[in-house]
């Protein structure tokens, strides 16, 4: 029996990357990540080779269920590689790969809430189709009905499709600004996280081909008093899980790498971290308990229960999850050995 494998991977955009995707024909059902062979495709197209020398290496490094296509069909997400085996340029996992083998024994686990926006053609769903701007924000986070929520059908096709696929989906809920919602990943390890985020991005684009609408992680999709769509990052150690002195650590270490992460954390963070909007200013830092307002914030929970995690806020929605979480692992966990 013949199964279709999807070959998923991250191409070299600039300054953001996109997905790619592609369909193997296997002979026999899956049933371990070494049973999917290596594969190939042309690099120049995709802004990772020259036409000269064009051929770029597929390393399955994940693999679930296709929840689109069903039976015994399979979603791989590859590593990319040059022909020589090393991990190319763009191929931002196999970094990370080393710093989870360096803290490991920290045990860093990680939640990221991917906003995005939903847009059918060049308008956002929820904006008057003759121009113009909707009512302005205020009843459109968690709402309900149709005068506020635009979208839904897509948003739960997609939570279906990642429960089935396997993901670590944690829950969805509908943003500030109309045709803005929000899915959680994790808590999970810091390479599980990003491989089922990138996964779920993909089954998000996919998906909105089935209703002709497109899902953009644009951190500012439109200007004025509109929120931006980010993709705050909640991180724990072992000894966060146990101790406050160990998550206050880890914030204080995190404002003294300030900038060296948010020069990291997606294309265009200059215009979602203004000040305004539920956001820090990009070039200052603080933290502080339930602050919406603070690049750090920590879950009042937390401070009560004196032992948690922390959420960084300052992460776009298009920021490439294999480089904020190596950035926070690397910085917290270095400050607490
Ligand atoms: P918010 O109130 O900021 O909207 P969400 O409920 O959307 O928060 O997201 C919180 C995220 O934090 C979830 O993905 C959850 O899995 C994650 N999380 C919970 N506990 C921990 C922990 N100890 N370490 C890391 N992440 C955690
Ligand atoms: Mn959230
Ligand atoms: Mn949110
Ligand atoms: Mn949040």
């Amino acid at each position: 029996m013949v199964i279709r494998a999807e070959y998923i991977w991250i191409d070299g955009t600039e300054p953001t990357a996109n997905v790619r995707s592609k369909t193997k024909i296997l002979s026999n059902a899956v049933e371990g990540l070494d049973q999917l062979p290596i594969w190939g495709y042309d690099g120049s197209s995709t802004n990772q080779a020259t036409g000269k020398d064009s051929d770029l290496v597929l390393q399955p490094v994940y693999y679930c269920p296709d929840p689109i296509r069903g039976g015994k069909d399979v979603l791989v997400l590859c590593e990319v590689l040059k022909t020589d085996m090393s991990p190319h340029p763009s191929n931002s996992r196999a970094v990370l790969r080393e710093t989870v083998k360096r803290w490991a024994d920290q045990e860093p686990i990680f939640g990221i809430e991917q906003e995005y926006t939903l847009f059918r053609g060049m308008r956002p769903l929820g904006f008057p189709e003759n121009g113009g701007f909707p009512r302005p924000q205020g009843p459109y986070y968690c709402g309900v009905g149709a005068d506020e929520i635009f979208g839904r059908p897509l948003v739960e096709a997609h939570l279906d499709a990642c429960l089935r696929a396997g993901i670590a989906i944690s829950g969805i809920n509908a943003e500030v600004m109309p045709g803005q919602w929000e899915f959680q990943v994790g808590p999970v390890g810091p390479l599980e996280v990003s491989d089922q985020l990138w996964t779920a991005r993909w089954l998000l684009h996919r998906i909105g081909e089935d209703y002709g609408i497109s899902a953009t992680l644009d951190p500012k999709p439109v200007r004025g008093d509109w929120n931006g769509a980010g993709a705050h990052t909640n991180f724990s150690t072992k000894a966060m899980r146990t101790s406050y002195d160990a998550v206050i650590a880890a914030a204080e270490a995190l404002g003294r790498n300030a900038l060296e992460h948010v020069r990291n954390y997606g294309f265009g963070i200059e215009s979602r971290l203004t000040g305004s909007h539920e956001t820090a200013p990009y070039d200052q830092f603080h933290y502080g308990v339930s602050d919406r307002g603070a690049s750090v914030r920590i879950p009042w929970q937390v401070a009560r229960e004196g032992k948690g995690y922390l959420e960084d806020r300052r992460p776009n929605a298009n920021c490439d999850p294999y480089v904020v979480t190596r950035l926070i692992t690397e910085t917290c966990c270095s400050a607490l050995a």
